[in-house]
């Protein structure tokens, strides 16, 4: 079973730095630019974690987490924010919003892999069942 990431983040760059890192280590991942436009998709496709830029159009990503918390449907998904600032305070107000957890950009490779697997419930191998 392959393990579904939802990235929410605006800038282009940044998008492909996530994705690439993400592809590369066997995850699948699905993207939105904008909050709402995350939560539309969080809702439709169920992602296994989601990374939520918190810097984003339409709604920003605190909001869309508040949104996705609310919901009963969704809010069971890990939401680890992205943040490119790390302004005292801010761990407090992603925390606040509903996020699991918090990510500091530039992302650093081993710690980033490490707090998403954190997240993720173990891969199990098929025909393993009782
Ligand atoms: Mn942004």
């Amino acid at each position: 079973m392959t393990h579904m990431i939802l990235i929410v983040e605006d800038e282009p760059k940044n998008i492909k730095v996530v994705r690439d890192l993400l592809q590369a280590n066997g995850f699948a991942t699905l993207e939105a630019q904008n909050g709402q436009q995350g939560v539309d998709m969080a809702r439709a496709c169920r992602p296994d974690l989601i990374l939520m830029d918190i810097q984003i159009p339409v709604l920003d990503g605190l909001e869309a987490t508040r949104i996705l918390k609310a919901d009963p449907a969704t809010r069971h998904i890990p939401i680890l924010a992205l943040t490119a600032y790390a302004m005292k305070g801010d761990e407090e107000r992603v925390r606040a919003a509903g996020c699991d957890g918090y990510i500091t950009k530039p992302l650093r490779l081993a710690s980033f892999l490490e707090q998403i697997g954190a997240f993720l419930s173990p891969v199990e191998d098929e025909g393993n069942g009782p």
